[in-house]
């Protein structure tokens, strides 16, 4: 086990998959972790789930994309447990349609909960970061960010967002001493991919140079190293946990 030396990371949309995991893992390394998410219920029962493990969370519930939720969340999150030391944006959805079928509305809760999340809560925590001068802020884009997705534009187009928001504050706060830097997974087996046909995951496993599928813990083994100081010379990158799928 790695000792986070016991640092406050806040991990949103933590009640399931990635974030769950990345969540739970880094409780596993001994950090004091504020799990949000939309759903209260989920995001209490992951809390649960640490502390029975031995771990120490709290739960920091609320809508990312809500400027008064992100200060709640932060607030609940800093009375518990002291300044956040690492961020972790993992909040999302994913909804999948023709461009020609999607509304501006889709498109537009698609890029205030990616995006906009991502913004929020990245501006409730910088400053204080900033004048600590330490700080990490990991950004869960995805492959579609970089290589686009069939009916699924928006999406696409919201965590391609993430990652020019990435490079961009990367480029601005890294000498005040915070580190920001994404990761794009691939192909993960999250309930969603469980749920699809096991013809079509066979067949995308095999097109795949790992002939097969990552896992919501091999995403979080990277956020965890990207989120530890084994990762120090990283700045601005995106990390892909994507089975070769993408070869940037
Ligand atoms: P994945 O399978 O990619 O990990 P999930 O849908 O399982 O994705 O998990 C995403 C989590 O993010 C869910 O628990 C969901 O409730 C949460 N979430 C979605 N939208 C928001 C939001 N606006 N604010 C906070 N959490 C959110």
């Amino acid at each position: 086990m790695t000792d986070s030396g016991g640092r406050v990371a806040l991990v949103t949309g933590a009640g399931n998959g990635i974030g769950r995991a990345i969540a739970e893992k880094l409780a596993r390394q001994g950090y004091r972790v504020a799990v949000n998410d939309l759903r209260a219920e989920a995001a209490a029962e992951v809390v649960s789930g640490i502390e029975g493990a031995g771990g120490r969370a709290t739960a920091a519930p609320g809508d990312v994309s809500e400027p008064d939720d992100v200060a709640g969340i932060v607030r609940s999150a800093e009375e518990v447990f002291g300044p956040i030391e690492v961020l972790v944006n993992n909040a999302g959805f994913l909804q999948q349609k023709p461009f020609v079928e999607l509304t501006f509305e889709d498109f537009q809760r698609m890029v205030a909960v990616h995006l906009g999340g991502t913004f929020l809560c990245t501006s409730a925590v910088l400053p204080a970061m900033l004048e600590r001068g330490s700080g990490v802020v990991i950004n869960v884009a995805s492959q579609l960010g970089q290589i686009g997705g069939v009916e699924l534009s928006h999406y696409s187009a919201a965590k391609a967002g993430i990652i020019g928001l990435t490079k961009s504050i990367a480029r601005e706060v890294s000498k005040g001493g915070v580190r920001v830097n994404a990761v794009a997974p691939g192909p993960i087996n999250t309930e969603l991919v469980l749920g699809l046909s096991e013809d079509w995951r066979n067949t995308k496993a095999a097109e795949l140079p790992l002939g097969r599928f990552g896992e919501p813990e091999e995403v979080a083994e990277t956020v965890a190293f990207l989120a530890s100081d084994a990762a120090s010379l990283y700045v601005g990158q995106t990390l892909g946990p994507n089975s070769g799928d993408v070869m940037l």
